[in-house]
């Protein structure tokens, strides 16, 4: 497909560029936060049941204190900041400290519940340089679990689709006894109408652990699956964890909170996820590269039966970093039995210029000048010819 050169195709390319850099620079070193969730105003304009995440009271972090955080994120080496909440469109400066994120060449994204998205609001985001916007939609009509709802959600949407220049992920889910499974079908459907990326969660408990999914819940599962069109983290999450976590079963994985992912409350204090608030709880100021490189390899016992997708999607990349091919063929296998992975075109084009050869022999010239290439595009260092053999 060739998208013509319009502004908004202008910026989908570099956003792509960006979040390549981004998946070769975490290949390249495990020193540093590939993902922080920073948490500028922990109040809610809602009150989903089954949230442990925000409050009714609490006032926003103080703007100068967040671009604080955003500067200590930077110098860690951060290659994506989510503001997350509560609800982060509630913080009075949101634009500016998005701006911040972007002027250390920070990948910036936002989740929101998406009530107070207008169009002259979505427009602010776009000049602020937002990149990707989640929304959660839980249900078709609202009911006394969740307000999060199709119904009410749906101008939103299009005026997203109309206004928006960024990624739009619509995330649905699926577990914890909820009321109407078949909604998230809907949902996704709606969203794909409307050519937005979708993910579908499994509803975690209030210690971040796994509901598996029973009976309709499992088709609707399977069917979404069949429908939805795979993004490059879904699908190799679908294919690794999700498979695991929807039948009940344990996965087994190094959870790379505190090191690869990082969670920073608002009070400062990095944390490992929003379900494992506590720990390690050292000041932002405080943290480090050597607790980066301790939590690395930490084992975190609530791991086997996590459902924190976004440090998952993490951990695949340093999956990739141990054992590259094993890994892809684990995260992408063949759609049809004996058939090639299944690669996305971003997994096919990093992997062929920067996987060692298969047969171990040294790469030839013309690979050798490609990795150069995408070395410098990518403001790699070159210490070595590919970033999947620095650091190991
Ligand atoms: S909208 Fe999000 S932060 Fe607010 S109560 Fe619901 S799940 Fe929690
Ligand atoms: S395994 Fe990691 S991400 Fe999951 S709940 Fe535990 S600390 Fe959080």
């Amino acid at each position: 497909m060739r998208l013509a050169p319009t502004r908004k195709n202008i910026r989908f390319y570099q956003r792509r560029m960006r979040q390549a850099r981004m998946v070769a620079r975490a290949l390249q070193s495990k020193h540093h936060p590939v993902l922080a969730h920073i948490i500028p105003m922990r109040r809610c304009n809602l009150s989903c049941a089954y949230c442990n995440e925000y409050d009714k009271v609490s006032a926003p972090v103080s703007t100068q204190e967040m671009l604080r955080r955003i500067d200590l994120l930077a110098r860690l080496g951060t290659q994506i900041i989510t503001i997350s909440g509560g609800e982060p469109l509630l913080h009075p400066d949101l634009d500016e400290i998005l701006r911040a994120i972007r002027s250390h060449d920070i990948i910036a994204t936002i989740i929101t519940n998406g009530y107070l998205l207008t169009p002259e609001r979505i427009e602010r985001l776009n000049k602020a340089g937002l990149e990707h916007l989640q929304i959660s939609i839980d249900n078709v009509n609202p009911d006394d679990v969740s307000k999060k709802s199709l119904k009410v959600l749906d101008k939103k949407l299009e005026w997203l689709k109309e206004h928006g220049d960024f990624d739009i992920n619509i995330n649905s889910v699926l577990g914890g006894g909820i009321a109407h499974p078949e909604d998230a079908l809907t949902i996704t459907r709606r969203a794909l109408d409307l050519g937005f990326e979708t993910t579908v969660g499994v509803i975690h408990d209030h210690g971040g652990q796994l509901q598996p999914l029973r009976g309709e819940e499992r088709r609707v599962y399977d069917q979404i699956l069949s429908e939805r069109r795979p993004g490059l983290f879904a699908f190799a999450y679908d294919n690794l964890f999700h498979k695991n976590l929807t039948m009940g079963q344990p996965n087994e994985w190094q959870c790379g909170a505190g090191s690869r992912y990082l969670y920073i409350c608002e009070d400062g204090l990095v944390h490992y996820c929003s379900q494992q608030r506590g720990y390690p709880a050292i000041p932002l100021e405080k943290y480090t590269v050597e607790d980066i490189d301790r939590e690395y390899s930490t084992k975190k016992p609530c791991a086997p039966f996590c459902t924190v997708s976004c440090v998952h999607r993490v951990a695949m990349l340093d999956m990739i970093r141990n054992d590259p091919r094993d890994s892809l063929f684990r995260l992408f296998p063949p759609l049809t039995p004996g058939g090639p992975p299944s690669y996305p075109p971003i997994v096919r084009a990093l992997s062929s210029i920067f996987l060692p050869e298969p047969n171990g022999k040294p790469p030839g010239l013309a690979r050798r000048l490609t990795t150069g290439m995408a070395m410098r595009a990518f403001g790699l260092k070159r210490t070595d010819k590919s970033p999947l053999r620095d650091n190991l």
